[in-house]
């Protein structure tokens, strides 16, 4: 991106030009969320101004407008992932359409109720559940508790001292008793991306359903999973300059089809009896309710904000924000990078620990200079743990971030030792 396409992308965002402490802002923290560029508000807004109804109903005219506006962000979404309308569902965030997965398996596994029609993708006992040892939570949780109502056993792909992913270890972790191979796409903790072939070509050998969690990829790389070779991925509007509140889930379509519902009630039905209902196919059958009408709308917004740029320029120019801020941060005495250093196969995200300060205090530091950062176990406490730490500092970029802003980081973080005292850094 050139200074002035940077200048024109970031006057988009209002809330960039808040003053912290007397400094400007600077957001390092699109990570755990994205700031919104105005046409996403203005998008939401006029659908409540000019169309607000509800949707899949109603035979009056706005009913149809709202019904038309729903589903064209869904085409929408569909385009920018290179998939149909059928494979996408909204939900409420990632963490929701992860939970969907393994709740519409789980009910799959139980042989009762709805499960028993769609019994195709169900578990029995022993059978495996694979995910890495860096997961989110939201990428760990609803698998624990899949296999704790199954009796699936959970297996985890490990990673090294440094918090990289052991590739090599997948194809012996994934066995003939795999069933599913769930994990991030991109760290939330050391931005790395993850060894993809290593991890999908062994799940698919083993006709294992491999679900990725594309929430730290989808701002910042070109998603495609159906070419990626996986069967489910989910992402968070919120992370991708869109509202909160919804989320998408892509399925291939015959694994949709395959789910049973994982929620119940009103618009993911056919027919309903006093004893039995029958559901719609895919995406309807994971939509029952009145559905996130305005969001979607806004989350397609922000999708053709990033599509206007170019997923392929945002990535070059966060490149170099990536490569500015690890070169920076390799060099620093009392510095530990989690995921070890360099800025290849990654995203512009680090986290960090300050040998004797706590990310906590280091974080104040940084506010006090106007730059927010992310500060704890960003939701991956086994990753944390592994390391041997509690807590850690994240520094995070999005579409909007200068280089300036990386090197304002970097100045804060190199002068946080000496500011606490800790014996051995420079006065
Ligand atoms: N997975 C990863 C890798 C994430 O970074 C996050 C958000 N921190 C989630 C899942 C969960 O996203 P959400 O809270 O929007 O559901």
């Amino acid at each position: 991106l050139t200074e002035a396409e940077l200048d024109g992308i970031r006057a988009q965002f209002p809330i960039l030009a808040t003053e912290v402490h007397g400094h400007p802002l600077a957001y390092l923290d699109s990570a755990a969320t994205a700031q919104k560029p105005l046409r996403v508000l203005d998008a939401e807004r006029a659908f409540y101004a000019e169309a607000n109804s509800a949707v899949h109903r109603g035979a009056h005219t706005l009913a149809a407008d709202a019904t038309e506006r729903y589903e064209e962000a869904r085409r929408t979404v569909a385009g920018h992932l290179g998939a149909t309308e059928h494979e996408i569902v909204f939900t409420g965030n990632a963490t929701e359409g992860l939970n969907l997965l393994a709740t519409a398996i789980g009910h799959a596994s139980t042989g009762r109720g709805a499960g028993a029609d769609f019994p195709s993708h169900g578990l029995v006992e022993g059978d495996e559940i694979v995910v890495t040892e860096l997961e989110h939570h939201a990428n760990l949780i609803p698998w624990q508790e899949l296999a704790a109502r199954t009796g699936a056993i959970l297996k985890v792909v490990p990673v090294d001292d440094d918090g990289v992913i052991e590739a090599d270890a997948a194809a012996d972790v994934i066995t003939q008793r795999t069933r599913i191979v769930a994990f991030a796409h991109v760290s939330n903790a050391t931005g790395r991306v993850s060894p993809l072939d290593a991890l999908i070509a062994p799940a698919r050998a083993v006709g294992a359903l491999v679900v990725l969690d594309a929430c730290q990829s989808a701002p910042h790389l070109e998603l495609r999973p159906a070419e990626l070779g996986v069967d489910a991925a989910v992402f968070s509007a919120h992370k991708v300059y869109g509202p909160n509140g919804i989320g998408v889930l892509w399925g291939r379509r015959e694994l949709l089809d395959a789910l049973p519902p994982h929620l119940y009630g009103g618009s993911a039905i056919t027919t309903v009896t006093l004893e039995k209902a029958h559901f719609l196919p895919a995406p309807a059958r994971f939509e029952p309710g009145t559905p996130r009408i305005a969001q979607a709308i806004g989350l397609a917004e922000a999708l053709r904000f990033v599509d206007g740029i170019g997923l392929d320029r945002i990535a070059a120019s966060e490149h170099a924000l990536a490569a500015r801020l690890h070169d920076g941060l390799a060099g620093m005495p009392g510095i530990r990078v989690l995921g070890g250093p360099g800025a290849d196969g990654r995203v512009a995200l680090a986290s960090i620990d300050v040998d004797g300060v706590h990310a906590h205090d280091a974080g104040q530091v940084l506010d006090d200079l106007g730059i927010a950062v992310r500060v704890g176990h960003h939701c991956a406490q086994p990753l944390h743990r592994r390391l041997g730490l509690t807590a850690s500092l994240r520094i995070s970029a999005g579409v909007h971030t200068t280089p300036d802003e990386i090197d304002r980081a970097l100045d804060a973080v190199s002068g946080i030792r000496s500011f606490f005292g800790v014996a051995g850094s420079a006065a």
